[in-house]
């Protein structure tokens, strides 16, 4: 993990750093590592982020594994909420959207865009300067292939290891995980005897990823180094994809004030369905 900080230039000498924990093995991981290389060499100061989407009896476990090793590792833990942030829980917005009949948004992508928000807002909540996910190997590889199977190529080339500094009030995001293989995060997990949430989340829906993990599980099985070589090629064609996708300059919400694509943001929009 060394190796991609410092080829991907993600990290420097007093950054503040928040991680994202969800509760789960990689991010859990990824607290330790960080942790482990900080007690080291201190040089970056780490504050730990979990959200609470307000999904009930699944995320009330995770929260308190995650509590538990932020306490174990002397790591600060700040929890942002949907309900807070939003007025609504996760469960809420979909009994919400469900009643009034909309059915082509599943609770993932609800989620996927709430999160993104709230873990942003978390991270300028604590004043932190970046921001870690967890993302491994696979969900890029995944995330990649995702993409090109939507035609999404825009999407494609926002997808990066470290993100640009686009807009005064996104925090840039880094993935430290990003060559390391789901199985070897996995791995550390259970060596280090951690302890993590193995239950899925009752909404998880995300057909295209589970068909594409599957492809990629097959692919990898078969032909070694798969993965890796999808996140090269991104690598590699990123420059000129940059060059062709539209270049858009991020806007200000008027609803909420926050980074947007458009004059209203992704969440507002999505608030204003199920209100
Ligand atoms: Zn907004």
């Amino acid at each position: 993990m060394r190796a991609t900080i410092t080829r991907y230039h993600m990290l420097n000498f007093n950054d503040h750093l928040a991680i994202a924990v969800s509760g789960g093995k990689d991010s859990l991981s990824l607290l330790h590592i960080l942790a482990k290389m900080n007690r080291r060499r201190p040089k970056t100061k780490l504050t730990a982020v979990t959200v609470d989407e307000g999904i009930v009896g699944y995320r009330n476990e995770a929260l308190a594994i995650a509590a538990e090793s932020c306490l174990q590792l002397e790591i600060p833990h700040h929890v942002v909420s949907f309900k807070d942030l939003y007025g609504f829980t996760l469960d809420e917005m979909i009994t919400k959207a469900r009643s009034k009949g909309q059915k082509e948004l599943t609770a993932c992508s609800y989620c996927g865009v709430l999160r993104r928000k709230a873990i942003n807002i978390g991270a300028r909540q604590v004043h932190a300067n970046k921001v870690a996910t967890a993302h491994t190997l696979d969900d890029e590889a995944q995330t990649v292939l995702m993409n090109i199977f939507r035609g999404d190529i825009t999407r494609l080339a926002k997808e990066r290891p470290v993100t640009g500094e686009v807009h005064p009030l996104l925090v840039q995001k880094i993935k430290p995980f990003c060559e390391i293989p789901e199985n070897e995060s996995a791995l550390y997990a259970y060596v280090k005897k951690i302890k993590f949430q193995d239950t899925p989340c009752p909404y998880a829906s995300e057909a295209l990823r589970n068909d594409i993990r599957w492809m990629l599980n097959r692919m990898e099985s078969k032909h070694a180094g798969t993965k890796f070589t999808v996140l090269r090629a991104m690598d590699r064609l990123r420059p000129a994809l940059e060059e062709t996708a539209s270049k858009e300059a991020f806007k200000t919400c008027v609803e909420c004030g926050e980074p947007s694509a458009g004059d209203l943001c992704k969440t507002c929009e999505m608030l204003r369905q199920i209100r």
